[in-house]
């Protein structure tokens, strides 16, 4: 049989499955089923005594910052519990730094002629979006398997002052789940940056989403940016959205001290204080960090098969024929796959018409725009293991067919 044959009869089985977003599955939701019955309707009280039904503590719960600071690696004084989304939170810092000027820089970020942003790549498609927003140009820098191809990144940041920020997904990363490795932190904490001002974008959002019983061991930026003489350089962003609800987690922020007064005082002007009842929730629910790490590892025992059953498809499917490479990420939401140059779109495209959704090719590229067209990112949390596997045998199918076409093979 043609593949042109096979794919027509993948196409008259009537498919319909998603592989696009990175979400949790329902039975990773179940995990924190417990979650919806607290506090319950008399406990209300923080530690201190803080009635938490009503409004303040705009820093957050403290008994919950200290659960978070030894799993975040960041100290309790300099660690904010917010919201429910760590998305926002980025968000509203670079609103924020563009409007009032970050400690150390000369101004604002709106009165600069121009911002730029460097964007490891490929990377997560809502931070580029979020400089797409407030006009922020975008400059792509390769990613190399243990965190940013550090020589470009030193040579840019050195030489234009117009370089205020850089996105960094330091442990499994979104998507290729590479983990920056000990010397890539201490080079982006210790490189001369033309920029006074210059921040790093530290998105720790899958710091505890490790598929194997190894932690990531990523190396402290908050640490490394003190020790190099730059203490302000760092923002880091957490969330746990991919450890309890996904829509109704908590997001923190943890910083320099200099650079967690800046915020509070403008939050102070957007908000009365987070949700302390939901803060309070996540508090029971966990007792303490080793609960937190107990509690990943139910969500480590739902994902690590759905990962090794992408690994087999593709390793069965596609290994050795020279047409594909694919990431065996340790942790994380993500696998990221590499096609021939030119067939990203043309793979995507055929599985959206055998009834497989796939994120849009180039998604995980600054303006949606991959320069090879090679780049695919696949998201096995959600789909049940039976759908993933027919999803990704459709996928591979797909990939062989654009290769052949695109005469690679
Ligand atoms: N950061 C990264 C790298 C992500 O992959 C995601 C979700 O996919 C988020 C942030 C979203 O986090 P939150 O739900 O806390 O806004």
């Amino acid at each position: 049989m043609t593949l042109r044959e096979e794919y027509a009869e993948l196409q008259a089985k009537g498919l319909k499955l998603d592989l696009t977003r990175g979400k949790p599955s329902p039975e990773q939701l179940d995990l924190s089923a417990g979650l919806l019955e607290l506090p319950g309707a008399a406990d209300f009280r923080a530690a201190d005594g803080t009635d938490t039904r009503n409004y303040g503590g705009l820093t957050g719960l403290p008994e919950l910052i200290e659960i978070f600071s030894p799993l975040l690696g960041i100290p309790q004084g300099q660690l904010l519990a917010l919201g429910n989304a760590s998305l926002q939170i980025m968000h509203d810092v670079i609103a924020n730094a563009l409007l009032s000027a970050v400690p150390g820089a000369p101004r604002r970020w709106v009165d600069e002629g121009e911002v730029v942003f460097l964007c490891p790549t490929p990377g997560y498609d809502r931070h580029f979006g979020v400089c797409e927003r407030f006009g922020i140009r975008m400059v792509p820098v390769a990613l190399t398997g243990h965190g940013p191809d550090m020589d470009e990144v030193e040579r840019l940041v050195a030489a234009d002052p117009r370089i205020k920020g850089m996105w960094c997904v330091p442990a499994y990363s979104n998507p290729t789940g590479e983990v920056y490795s000990a010397e890539t932190v201490r080079r982006l904490a210790a490189m001369p940056t033309a920029a006074p001002d210059f921040r790093i974008f530290w998105d720790n959002a899958y710091a505890l989403h490790d598929l194997t019983d190894r932690r990531a061991g990523l190396a402290s930026i908050l640490d490394a940016c003190a020790e190099a003489g730059n203490p302000d350089r760092a923002f880091v962003f957490a969330s746990t959205s991919k450890v309890t609800l996904a829509g109704s987690g908590v997001a923190f922020f943890g910083s320099s001290p200099a650079n967690v007064e800046w915020l509070k005082k403008l939050m102070a002007k957007q908000t009365i204080g987070p949700d302390k009842v939901n803060q309070l929730r996540h508090v029971r629910f966990f007792g303490d960090a080793d609960g937190v790490l107990a509690h990943m590892a139910k969500h480590r025992a739902l994902l690590a098969p759905r990962f090794a059953a992408v690994e087999h498809v593709l390793e069965r499917e596609l290994g050795g024929r020279g047409i594909a490479r694919w990431t065996r990420p340790e942790g994380g939401y993500f696998v990221s796959l590499e096609v021939p140059d030119g067939c990203a779109a043309e793979v995507v495209r055929l599985a959206k018409e055998a009834g497989v959704a796939l994120t849009p090719a180039g998604a995980a590229f600054p303006y949606g725009h991959d320069p090879r067209d090679h780049q695919i990112r696949l998201a096995p949390s959600y789909p049940t293991l039976t759908e993933l596997t027919e999803a990704m045998e459709a996928v591979a199918l797909c990939v062989r067919l654009a290769a052949e076409e695109h005469k690679v093979v």
